[in-house]
């Protein structure tokens, strides 16, 4: 038996209990089936119905807010080493069915195996990352004034809500859910309709590891139904949103009448930026990883190449023959790099654009098909002879699609890099020292990586600036989206206090 007829009976056997119950909200620690019926998950493998998906609406989302509210207040006060327990004990837990999670999300993703076992993996990490912070995340500062002691704590916020999209589910979730619940706050997830299933899997193993019903609850559905009741519901008292950036803005607005506090982790066009004197081999290596793995449906992808001239020639020639070498192909395949794209409606969206790059009068130089007619599968695309006025360099395409674009000069490099509306990640590669830091200055991104490709550090800062997002994660810019800052002043001593009305 192959690996990947391994892995697909596997497959089959987790898939069994979704196939007879569907996946049910999960409310206060029970099931719940949806106010409005239910929906299908499909496989982009095959296109076939993986499963019923509750399909919750505004009752079922102020249901889980009530519940997320009542659990508020002892999930808060538990002493801070029994909830460090509990994450600790996620973290094993999602170790323990670290493969079940990683088969299921491939097939509901459509991403391949070799990099979702690790985006698993990551999940745990990231629990056990925020255990560690449990304790000290509500310690503050004193400032001594001349007449007080001036005290600050922080304080969960309260009952959060979790927006996901369906990129890669389960870690994304993770990154949100294990902050919120180490700084108190309890959780409502909406998890992305499109790929439902290991959201289940985690309240599943978090309920499993002793968190108290309520803490964590899911309530499936669409953006426009359970979405949008999150955002407006008052009990939620802050929006975790990661997903499109005009998602963002209609989260901004849904959260107005009650003044939500939102962080926005939206979409990208990203920069990667070789100069003539980079390690070209490396710089190879990095920029067909970094738009080519995971579908290229990544927010932090190098989508446009901007390749100083001198070099172009040679650089594109390296890069179409490794584009066409990647292999794509059933994404439970060991072997697979590249599997199909995540519902029929961005398959579209993906191959659209390679008319629109041949009618804008760039080059297909590799790539820019589809292949079989089973599934949502394409080849890895590479457009060359393009300019950053192009929809292809302009809009994010979010598959495996790269736009290359020629510059001559530091200052052009710089010009075209900024010249876009979103400002995520940057890379640049050049063994020029003086450059990089003069580079790296300007450039108009919330995280850069010199000489690099995208090395999370988790306590580093990741977030984006224009249309890339609001706010920050990771390390303590988590702790300060969950929690309230408090200030209290104690007197020490007589100091002089104003008399109004006194005779
Ligand atoms: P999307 O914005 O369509 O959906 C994301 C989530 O928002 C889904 O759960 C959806 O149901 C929900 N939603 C949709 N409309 C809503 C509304 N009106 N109110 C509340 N919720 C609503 O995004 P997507 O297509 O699922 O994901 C791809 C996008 O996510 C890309 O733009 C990508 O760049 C972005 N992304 C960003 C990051 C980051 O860290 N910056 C990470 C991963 C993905």
């Amino acid at each position: 038996m192959s690996q990947l007829e391994k892995n697909v009976t596997k497959l089959n056997g987790y898939l069994e209990r979704f196939h007879k119950t569907g996946i049910q909200n999960r409310i206060a620690g029970a099931d719940v089936a949806g106010e409005a019926g239910v929906f299908q998950t499909i496989s982009p493998v095959d296109k076939s119905v993986i499963c019923d998906v509750a399909h919750g609406t505004g009752g079922d989302i102020d249901a889980a807010a009530k519940a997320a509210n009542a659990a508020f207040a002892a999930w808060r006060d538990m002493a801070a080493r029994e909830r460090k327990e509990i994450l600790i004990r996620i973290a094993e837990g999602i170790e323990a069915r670290a493969e079940e999670i990683a088969l299921c999300e491939c097939w509901d993703t459509g991403q391949a195996l070799k990099f979702m076992s690790k985006a698993a993996l990551r999940g745990a990490e990231n629990f056990r990352y925020f255990a560690d912070q449990v304790v000290q995340a509500r310690d503050g500062q004193h400032l001594k004034s001349p007449t007080l002691m001036n005290i600050t704590t922080r304080v969960p916020i309260g009952p959060v809500g979790v927006i996901t999209p369906w990129n890669t589910p389960f870690m994304l979730s993770t990154w949100k859910i294990a902050p919120a619940l180490a700084a108190g706050c309890t959780v409502v997830l909406k998890p992305a309709e499109a790929s439902p299933l290991t959201a289940r899997l985690l309240v599943e193993i978090a309920e499993d590891a002793g968190l108290p019903p309520g803490v964590l609850n899911t309530v499936n559905g669409f953006g426009e139904g359970a979405g949008k009741a999150l955002c407006e519901h008052p009990l939620i008292k802050a929006i975790a949103f990661v997903g499109e950036s005009r998602t963002g803005s209609l989260i901004t607005k849904q959260g107005a009448d009650t003044l939500k506090r939102n962080h926005l982790e939206l979409g990208g066009k990203n920069p990667v930026i070789v100069f003539e004197d980079a390690d070209l081999d490396r710089a190879l290596d990095a920029v067909i990883f970094m738009i080519y793995s995971i579908n290229g449906e990544r927010c932090t992808s190098s989508s446009r190449l901007l390749v100083q001239d001198t070099i172009r020639a040679e650089f594109e020639t390296k890069l179409i023959e490794r584009v066409n070498n990647i292999k794509v192909g059933h994404p439970l395949d060991p072997k697979t790099e590249i599997g199909p794209l995540v519902t029929q409606e961005h398959f579209d969206k993906v191959t659209n654009y390679f008319d629109i790059a041949r009618e804008d009068g760039a080059t297909v130089a590799a790539g820019g098909v589809t292949v079989g007619e089973e599934g949502y599968f394409v080849r890895p695309t590479l457009f060359t002879d393009a300019n950053n006025q192009m929809r292809i360099a302009q809009e994010e395409i979010f598959g495996p699609v790269l736009t290359s674009i020629p510059f001559s000069t530091e200052e052009e490099a710089l010009q075209i890099a900024n010249d876009i509306p979103y400002g995520l990640t940057g890379y640049v590669w050049t063994n020029d020292l003086t450059r990089a830091l003069r580079f790296t200055d300007k450039l108009e991104a919330g995280m850069i990586w010199v000489n690099s490709e995208n090395v999370r550090h988790l306590p580093t800062p990741f977030g984006g600036v224009k249309a890339s997002g609001i706010g920050r994660d990771g390390g303590d810019w988590s702790f300060e989206f969950y929690m309230e800052q408090k200030h209290i002043g104690f007197a020490t001593g007589h100091h002089k206090i104003t008399k109004l009305g006194a005779l």
